[in-house]
Parts: structure tokens; sequence; C-alpha cells
């Protein structure tokens, strides 16, 4: 195990530190509360509702909007079992229901949660896995919202999608809602226009990475415009440059700019859009000349990663090979060696000769896993304070017992439906995605 790994198992395995005490891991916790079960932070019967807020982890200092869903406490036995027993419970209810139910994990889940799942994959991969299984009743994605939400428009009929904590949101995916990406649209379309140029490409084409509410999916199937993955935005991004002059790309900054930096969009082609502020907080002019409006969203995991700790990691070994997640900022990309999704940084470490050094710049329990499972490797994280996502760490293996017995029971929880409204207007924007090949 690397030290990595023993400091995340320490920190999540054991009780939380006494007032005064620090987790004792080498660059220490962004919060020791990370040690506490997620429940502090759900609503109780009859109780004022909580502030929303993310939790500890990476997104605590984001403001989580009012919108944020809330989860109800779930019975005390679960919250007060020990996960061990949990497990137990779970095993047991997974083959109760045996065929009846698949679960799909997230790379960026906690291992106590990740061993249950049948797949393990980034958001699409999940989603898309959970379509070679029609004939599971039962859907328990143990990821975040929209990703339940895109299961469930990619979902047969019949079946349920279900969130085991609905709290277990995306603090990315909220920096863009329909209303204040709505106001922008009408903005940029009054100085615009809409009539196409010559080649008959239209003024701007929206662009929704996959981390966004199924709401934005349907605004942009509903306006000519697509979703994105991680793995294939730079062959989104063309496909929306041949139908488009620009693109307006939301929530993730960085993907956006990374991306179409990469493809030899310059970085004063791109402006930044606040909605907090009239034209994004631009001239009119700049936004004339834009090829990509990057709309002011990012992650707070991947936006911890800075070009000081790849010095350091290459100062530690120069023959360190450094991978980033392209939800990182520009210039920690622009100073890694590689940049790519959660797929492409796992391929890379299965396909590297035995020996290699990688310093990773994603999510601590993936980069943590893969340590594990490449002992013939040395994997660190690009971070050395263990931060985790405050949205995946929301679901824990109280909340999986919880919702898998009560299917055991014949009752359906905190399942994720989108409504009927949205869902064929988003699935357009998803089959438009699907149709592109990179
Ligand atoms: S890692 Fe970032 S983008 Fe992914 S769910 Fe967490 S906050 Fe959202």
């Amino acid at each position: 195990m690397t030290s990595v790994t023993i400091q995340v198992e320490q920190l999540l395995r054991t009780p939380r530190p006494r007032t005064g005490e620090t987790a004792t891991a080498a660059g220490g916790v962004c919060d020791p509360k990370l040690a506490d079960g997620p429940w502090a932070l759900d609503a109780v019967p009859g109780a004022p509702l909580p502030m929303p807020e993310y939790g500890p982890g990476s997104s605590n200092a984001d403001v989580a909007p009012a919108s944020t869903p809330v989860q109800q406490q779930i019975p005390a036995e679960y919250r007060r079992t020990p996960v061990p027993e949990l497990e137990a419970r779970i095993r047991a209810a997974r083959a109760t229901l045996g065929d009846r139910l698949v679960i799909l994990g997230h790379y960026y889940q906690r291992d106590e949660v990740v061993q249950f799942a049948d797949f393990v994959g980034d958001s699409f991969q999940l989603a898309q896995q959970s379509t070679t299984r029609t004939d599971a009743e039962f859907v328990v994605f143990c990821g975040v919202h929209f990703m339940a939400e895109t299961a469930d428009l990619l979902a047969s009929p019949g079946q349920s999608v279900i969130l085991p904590n609905l709290a277990a949101g995306c603090s990315m995916a909220d920096m863009a809602d329909i209303d204040s990406v709505s106001a922008c649209w009408d903005q940029l379309t009054a100085l615009y226009g809409t009539e196409p140029d010559e080649q008959g490409r239209v003024p701007v084409i929206p662009v929704t990475y996959m981390n966004s509410s199924a709401a934005l999916k349907a605004f942009c199937g509903d306006r000519g415009g697509i979703v994105c993955t991680s793995s294939n935005a730079a062959a989104v991004l063309e496909w929306a440059f041949q139908r488009g002059q620009r693109v307006l790309f939301f929530p993730d900054q960085h993907l956006g700019r990374n991306t179409a930096k990469a493809m030899g969009v310059g970085l004063d082609e791109m402006p930044l859009w606040d909605p907090r502020k009239p034209l994004g907080g631009n001239d009119s002019q700049a936004l004339t000349d834009a090829r990509v409006v990057l709309w002011r969203g990012w992650c707070s995991v991947h936006q911890r990663f800075t070009p000081e700790q790849i010095a350091g990691a290459r100062a530690a070994n120069p023959d360190v090979r450094v991978i980033v997640h392209p939800e990182c900022p520009v210039e920690v990309v622009d100073a890694a060696d590689e940049a790519g999704s959660t797929q492409y940084i796992k391929r890379a470490v299965e396909t590297a000769p035995p020996g290699t050094a990688f310093a990773i710049g994603t999510e601590i329990n993936m980069v943590r896993r893969l340590a594990e499972q490449h002992p013939e490797h040395t994997i660190t994280c690009l971070d050395p304070v263990i931060c985790p996502c405050s949205t995946m760490y929301r679901i824990h293996p109280a909340y999986l017992a919880w919702v898998l017995e009560s299917l055991v029971r014949g009752e359906v929880v905190n399942q994720v439906r989108v409504p009927a409204d949205v869902a064929d207007s988003a699935r357009t924007a998803l089959q438009r995605m699907l149709a592109v090949r990179p």
C-alpha cells in the first residue's frame, strides 16, 4: 500500500479525531469532519431544514444553492451499525434481489461502497452499462445526482434508478442552473442575432458537459446543442464548430478551455461568462470575437491542483509521469506530461511498463485504488492534502444498506426521475453526442 492509501484508509475508517487532534496524514486532511458519518448533514424530521452545504471535502467552500436536494435522515439503526455489519447486510440484500438489481459505482466513490458495484466507471460508462442490464428492475447508482439522472434518461421502461443519498449532488453542476443559462443565452442571441453565416453555421451552439442537470441537457437538445464528456470533448467541439460560429460551453470552464486550446483556439478567443454580471462581465466586442464562451464553473476537486505541486513531484523524481484530468486549470494541464479523462488515466496506468512512477491529478479515491491495484508502479496523488469529492463522500454503506433493504421489503426509496417535459429534449442532446465519432 502507498502512504496515500494508508492515510485515506485511516481517515475514512476510523472515528473522527477528538477536538484538537488532527489526522496524521503527511499533508493532512482538508477537513477532519471527513471521518464523520455524512448523516450529520441530513434533515431531521420535525427540525428546521439544515443550511444547504456540500459537506466536508473539496467543495466545502462552494456555495450550495437553496435548490440542492436534501436527504432525510435514514433510520438510526443504519447510522449506528458498524461498517463490517453493514457490508454483511448489503451482501445479503444483494443476494436476495439477485438479477433484479444492478449496482453502479463511480471511480471516485469510497472502497466500502465500490466493492459492491457490478460496474465501476466514469459517469457516462456507467449510464451506458446500465442499458446493458434491461432485466434489472433497480439501478442503484453510487455516484452523484446528474449521473443518476442520465441513467434514468437511458433506462428502459419499468427500471427505477436510485441514488442512495439524495444530497450527493455535484458542486460544479450546480454552478450552472437553467435560469442563469437561459438569461445568458438571451443576451448572446440578442447580440449575435439568429442568422447563419454563408457556410450555414448558426451564431452559437450550446454545449454542456455531462456534469450538468437534465434541464441543461434539454436546453441544449432544444437549441441544436449537444452533451460532451471529458473523453469526447474535442470531437464534440469539432461537431459544434462545423455547425456554429461559436460555442457556449458550460458548466466547467477548465474542460472547455483546455479542450479548445488543444484544438488551436486562442485564450483571448475564450471569454469567461460570469452569470452574476451583465454580458457575463464582458464587452460586446469580446463576445463577438469569441470562439468559445466559457461558463464560470469549476470542479473544486480538480481546481486544487497547481503547477507547484507538479514541480515538487518532478523535483522528487525527475522521471515521474504527471497525468492530470482536464478539469484542472490550464496552467496545470500545460505543466503536466499528459491530460485525460478518468478512463484515460486508468488506461495509462494499466499499459505502462512496470516500475513507472506516476503523479496523478484527480480525485483521491481513484488514485488510491489505482495505487492498490498496481503495486508494480509507484502511484501518488499530486495533492499532498487528502481532500475527496464532498458529494461522492455523501454515499456511505449505511445509505446503500438502507436503499437495498427497502427494496427487499418492496419499497423503492430515493428514486431519481427526470420529468417527462425535459426527458425527450435531454435525450436528443445525448443522442447527438453518441452519434459523434472521434
Ligand atoms: S469530482 Fe468534481 S465534477 Fe465530479 S462530482 Fe465531485 S465536484 Fe462534481
